[in-house]
């Protein structure tokens, strides 16, 4: 059952948002070659509980900490440890926190330091599709018309588009109905409604869309070895139409990236 959100509570929701992307700007302030993933996950914690919210993963499904850290051909929910991030690398980093009750969940892969043109493609087209998924997220759409458009971006250019880890309705909990996957078929699932929100979060591979699991239960990674990337957006309908309630400009200004595609994006929705 979808849960919907009043006006209100889609604003405590955005709250929720901005505590994860301000811990996301804090986090990407500390990344370069030599940290380690625990050493991030540890400021991501002093950050959420400094903003006065939660650790919104922290012992959620028993998730032994703040951050999900999955560099490389770890797809998802790889646990922060003490290897140091080397130059080169790709880090996924998914956060959240609790505000007010509600979940904020958001997440950024980020390049540490000069990586390689064919990985530094894959971010960026796994970041448009994200964009290009969010504008199907409206009134008169369906699940799948968001899941088709980011599958369709996506193997466009050729990459896997991962099938058994999807987005989610988000709230009170975590993990609220619907299930929002990155494929799918136009015109097909549940119809989106007013002031639902959800987690739409495209996890796309380089070569094959199999993954496996490790032994730890938790770490996710590509079949074939090959990098994967992960963004994710918190977004509600709001008059009709997708309303972005957590942001990247924080990760923006932590990197100094000059990018405007927030606002690019805005101004699509304007005219849907
Ligand atoms: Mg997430
Ligand atoms: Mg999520």
């Amino acid at each position: 059952m979808i849960i919907v959100k009043s006006k209100e509570e889609i604003e405590l929701m955005r709250e929720s948002a901005l505590i994860v992307s301000k811990t996301l700007g804090e986090v990407a302030k500390a990344l370069k070659p030599g940290v380690t993933t625990l050493q991030l996950d540890k400021i991501a914690e002093e950050c959420i509980r400094d903003l006065d919210a939660i650790p919104g993963f922290l012992g959620l499904y028993d998730f032994p900490n703040t951050l999900c850290m999955s560099p490389n051909s770890q797809v998802v929910h790889g646990i922060p440890n003490d290897i140091p991030l080397k130059e080169g690398d790709i880090i996924s980093i998914d956060c959240g926190a609790i505000k007010n009750g509600f979940y904020g969940d958001h997440a950024y892969t980020f390049p540490i330091g000069e990586i390689d043109e064919e990985t530094k493609k894959l971010l960026e087209v796994t970041k448009e599709s994200l964009y290009v998924g969010i504008k199907e997220f409206k009134i008169g759409n369906r699940v799948g018309d968001v899941g088709y458009a980011i599958q369709k971006y996506c193997e466009d250019h050729g990459y896997g588009v991962v099938r058994e880890l999807v987005g989610h309705g988000l709230g009170r909990v975590m993990h609220e109905d619907p299930e929002m996957p990155n494929y799918g078929k136009r015109g097909r699932g549940k119809k989106f409604i007013e002031g639902m929100v959800v987690a739409i979060e495209p996890m796309i591979n380089m070569g094959t869309q199999r993954i496996k699991q490790h032994k730890d239960g938790w770490t996710i990674t590509t079949q074939d070895g090959k990098p994967s990337a992960h963004f994710e957006h918190d977004v509600a309908i709001l008059d009709g139409k997708p309303e972005i309630l957590s942001t990247f400009a924080y990760i923006y200004d932590a990197l100094g990236i000059n990018s405007n595609e927030e606002d690019a994006f805005r101004q699509k929705v304007l005219i849907l």
